[in-house]
């Protein structure tokens, strides 16, 4: 057992929430470890859409929802820039929509009240011929369709860069570790955490004044495990990603049931969302059904009706961290948080937990977490979260004279551009260093040998699955087939793996991609898997990850 260290806050979870706390409480100027079992990035938000949207949704039930969250979007697309896509939405009307059009259009006037504080623009209204001529695909058969400007964000780069610049700000930042014991005074109260590195196998006892449970859905049971009690009502979600672009924009579509889902463009691929469906199931072993895609593509045919010719490539689930409420249908379920001092509530003092909330209001839900840490510790120091850029969010980077001042190729600067932002030029200079290492590794995204280096270097990737956290190696249409045996020998060269170690980091990547195809092989699909099977028996002789 290593030695203890004592520290200010320990923040256990590193999804968008937690990242975003420590950041924070590092900014403060707290002796902040932020802790997280997988990655950052590793859990529910790694599933999510990454819509920084106002909540459009949540304006019937919960209009507080929708302002802060247009507010909270407002202060994130400023502070990364760098990992925005900006997505119109065209919510399509047909004949046996819910209600005519003109309802549609009242709803996105009163949106329209909110849209400005996140830069968006008002709605427009859409006849048949317009959105035809916009979004060719979609089904003649319809009545018009309603506007509406939203923002998404890159969700992995964003805990990426909040857990870097809470490291960069002073803070201990530890992916791979997880917390299996609180430790407590004989009072019972909590004086720090027990923490296993799970690559290493290292466990040490972490002494702080304050911790802070941001664990999202696994939250309850780790409150469970230091003598408290908090309830979520958890609900799973899953989207689907299809192999290339289908649409220009994000249509919206009605399910079976009446809730709204989406297909959008996502990087080079389509993402098709999502489900909202109440979870009793293993957190750490989330998987899609066959139903449940089902569901999707149903919903997404009436007004797209090529949509089952893309092939699926994968399906991602995650669970939400829900508030508890009895008895609203999931959908209808409040987005909001609670911030929960467990002294108050339980008499157990040196413990704080958060619950519910989204990713588009991550950076208020740190500040104000952050500063009820302050608050126990005595620290009045203000927030900046709101002004500070992320790491790389510091300037804009002209990708074209970049290009030419690197002599490199447009398509790779335009995505080392949107995933690091002002700090691609330290992996250009990389390659100019060393010419080889502008090679790329993944043609299905183009990942330089760079780029890989760098976030093994730089950003604490330390498996295969990391490295696709931060870069999307392994995300496109082949899932790894062709480069996570290079990608692996990256890996194992940058960590100085045995041959043996880096064999395992492959066999598990792919386990983790199989997850993602399972629920979706039949067909085109089923063929192409039969294909990655020769290919990695061939290659890489895995009995493990035969089908
Ligand atoms: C399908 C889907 C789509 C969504 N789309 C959107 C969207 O478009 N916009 C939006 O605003 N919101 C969206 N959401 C909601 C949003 O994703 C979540 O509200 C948010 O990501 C929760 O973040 P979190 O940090 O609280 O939880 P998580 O991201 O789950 O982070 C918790 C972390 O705690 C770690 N952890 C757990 N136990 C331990 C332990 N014992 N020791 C150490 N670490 C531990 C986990 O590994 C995990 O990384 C969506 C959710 C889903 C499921």
């Amino acid at each position: 057992m290593a030695g203890k260290s004592m520290y200010d806050v320990i923040v256990i979870g590193g999804g968008v929430t937690g990242t975003g706390t420590a950041r924070d409480c590092a900014m403060r100027g707290l002796n902040t470890l932020l802790v997280d079992k997988r990655d950052f990035c590793g859990g529910t938000t790694g599933t999510c859409m990454g819509m920084i949207h106002g909540g459009l949704r949540y304006l019937l039930h919960d209009v507080d929802t929708t302002r802060i969250s247009c507010i909270d979007s407002g202060y994130i697309q400023r502070i990364a820039p760098h990992l925005l896509f900006r997505i119109p939405f065209l919510t399509i009307v047909t004949k046996d929509s819910s209600f005519p059009i003109d309802f549609y259009e009242t709803y996105m006037e009163a949106y329209d009240r909110f849209v400005h504080l996140k830069g968006g623009k008002k709605h427009t209204r859409l006849s048949r011929d317009e959105v035809l001529e916009i979004e060719p695909g979609v089904s003649p058969n319809i009545v018009g369709a309603v506007t509406t400007d939203e923002w998404g964000i890159n969700p992995f780069r964003l805990c990426a860069v909040n857990a870097l610049s809470a490291s960069e700000h002073g803070a201990d930042v530890r992916n791979h570790c997880l917390v299996r014991e609180f430790l407590k005074d004989s009072a019972g109260n909590v004086q720090g955490v027990a923490v296993e590195n799970t690559l290493t196998g290292e466990v040490s006892e972490e002494t702080a004044r304050i911790t802070f449970i941001a664990a999202g859905p696994w939250t309850p049971a780790l409150a469970a495990r230091a003598g408290v009690e908090v309830r979520m009502r958890p609900a799973k979600g899953i989207n689907i990603f299809l192999d290339r672009r289908i649409t220009n924009y994000a249509v919206v579509a009605m399910a079976v049931d009446g809730r709204q889902v989406v297909a959008m463009p996502y990087e080079n691929a389509t993402m098709i969302g999502c489900t909202d469906d109440d979870y009793y199931g293993d957190l750490d072993n989330v998987t899609a059904t066959n139903d449940e895609v089902e569901y999707l593509l149903q919903a997404l045919e009436r007004v797209f009706p090529t949509i089952r010719q893309a092939r699926i490539m994968r399906v991602m689930a995650g669970v939400r961290p829900t508030l508890y409420e009895w008895k609203p249908y999931e959908d209808d379920l409040s987005r909001e948080y609670e911030i929960y001092d467990h002294k108050n509530l339980h008499g157990v003092d040196g413990l704080l937990s958060i619950a519910g909330g989204k990713l588009a209001m991550y950076r208020l839900m740190a500040e104000h977490a952050t500063d009820a840490v302050c608050r126990k510790l005595g620290v009045d120091v203000a927030c900046r979260t709101h002004e500070e850029p992320l790491p790389g969010g510091d300037e804009a980077v002209d990708e074209d004279a970049v290009a030419d001042e690197y002599n490199a190729p447009r398509y790779v600067v335009r995505r080392l551009a949107y995933r690091h932002g002002s700090r691609c030029r330290r992996i250009l200079d990389m390659i100019r260093e060393d010419p080889a290492l502008g090679a790329l590794v993944c043609r299905c995204e183009p990942v330089t040998e760079a780029e890989i280096r760098y976030v093994i270097r730089h950003e604490m990737a330390r498996t295969l699955d990391d490295l696709r956290r931060r870069t999307r190696v392994g995300s496109g249409p082949c899932q790894g087939a062709r480069c996570n045996f290079l990608a692996a020998a990256i890996l194992a060269d940058e960590l100085n793996l045995a041959p043996g170690q880096a064999l395992a980091a492959s066999a598990e990547f792919l386990q983790q991609r199989w997850k993602g195809k399972a629920p979706i092989l039949r067909g085109d699909n089923l063929a192409q898997e039969e294909l990655n099977q020769a290919i990695y028996n061939l290659a890489g002789n895995y009995p493990e990850v035969a089908l």
